[in-house]
């Protein structure tokens, strides 16, 4: 199984005076992995988490692996 996991970062557009569109981080975030681990939307930091966790857990060879 092969793993490629991706954080994708959410933006809002930020309330501005110009006649121009500005952007900034929406403090939310989901990661998928291609083996078909998701977090859904949540808080940026629990998405990097639990991303960070997805792959430690790949690391540890289990007993029941097969
Ligand atoms: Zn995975």
């Amino acid at each position: 199984m092969r793993h490629a996991l991706s954080i994708e970062k959410d933006i809002r557009e930020k309330p501005t005076t110009g006649p121009w569109k500005e952007y900034e981080p929406a403090g939310t975030a989901a990661a998928t992995c291609s083996c078909g681990f998701a977090t859904g939307t949540i808080a940026t930091a629990e998405a990097s988490r639990l991303a960070r966790a997805h792959l430690d857990e790949l690391k540890t060879p289990r007993a029941d692996a097969t």
